[in-house]
């Protein structure tokens, strides 16, 4: 079977780097995946993380790299602290998560490390884990690598965090952003098809789309919302987040954060659409309070 992290294109970037040699990519991982942190995380939507918590696993390196970045700590490791681990652990990890309680397994930002990640989705699940695994990712992500997910991922949560190639190339050199996210979020939606609530008024299956407000970004959440609920509706939940905070390298503009008026007036956007399946982040929940104890 061909190893793609030989010749890596699992992302828009396609470097093509052999990680299986010692070379890194965009993304600066290695082939193996690097895990951060693993715990129960209380700070995700109510449909996720429920009163006993998402069962996350925190993956080192992001092959979008935004210069705001609230995860800057890990998302542009190796940190040094990270620990490798194979399929077999992860799966592992995945099964003590769900021994510990936890209403779900939440794997944030394991696209680069996707075929390994997938065999260890496969292998837990071979193993008795029940509770459904959500992916958590950045949102610039290709069809071809969400297929390795295909059949074992029951709830994405992908980030939609630009409209204008004008942001998105300042923000994350990805001009492409918007029309790789759309497809992206398309292929995810094909395999999971509309939300399904259990009884419990947990998230079973479905997507979650977030949008970031970044300050002076209002006429580009406008576009996001827009494209959104008359592609999907209701069939999906809609995130906004208002927890932007400024990193240590912002400057100019991204120094900012985005004011309350904005986040309250792109809340009312929202819901003058009609959309009821919508998530709208308290203004006060922005700070590092939000950010895990990543292992720097
Ligand atoms: S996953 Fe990393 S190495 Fe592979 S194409 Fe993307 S950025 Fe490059």
């Amino acid at each position: 079977m061909e190893n793609q992290f030989e010749n890596c294109n699992l992302c828009p970037r396609r470097c093509g780097a052999d990680r299986t040699a010692g070379k890194t990519g965009f993304c600066r991982m290695p082939g193996e995946p690097l895990v951060n942190l693993i715990k129960l995380h209380y700070g995700e939507e109510p449909v996720i993380s429920g009163n006993k918590g998402s069962g996350t696993v925190f993956f080192e390196g992001c092959s979008l790299g935004c210069i705001f970045c609230q995860n800057y700590m890990i998302s542009r490791g190796p940190t040094g602290r990270g620990k490798k681990m194979d399929a077999d652990e992860l799966a592992q990890a995945y099964l003590s998560l769900e021994e510990s309680g936890a209403h779900n397994i939440n794997l944030v930002t394991p696209m680069h490390f996707a075929p390994v990640v997938a065999n260890s989705i496969e292998k837990a699940k071979l193993s008795g884990l029940k509770i459904p695994v959500a992916v958590n990712c950045s949102g610039y992500d290709l069809v071809s690598t969400l297929k390795l997910f295909d059949g074992l991922v029951d709830i994405y949560m992908p980030d939609m965090k630009y409209f204008s190639s004008k942001f998105s190339s300042a923000y994350s050199n990805a001009p492409d952003y918007f029309s790789v996210c759309c497809s992206a979020v398309d292929e995810m939606f094909r395999q999971t098809g509309s939300i399904v609530m259990g009884e419990d008024g947990l998230l079973k299956r479905g997507i979650i789309v977030r949008h970031l407000i970044l300050p002076g970004g209002l006429f580009d959440s406008k576009h996001i919302i827009d494209y959104l609920t008359s592609r999907y509706g209701n069939k999906i939940f809609i995130s906004l987040m208002s927890q932007y905070t400024p990193m240590p390298s912002c400057t100019g503009r991204l120094a900012e954060k985005p004011s309350k008026r904005s986040c309250e007036s792109l809340s009312d956007y929202l819901a003058s659409k009609g959309q009821t399946n919508a998530f709208i982040q308290e203004y006060e929940s922005s700070g590092n309070e939000m950010i895990p104890d990543f292992l720097t």
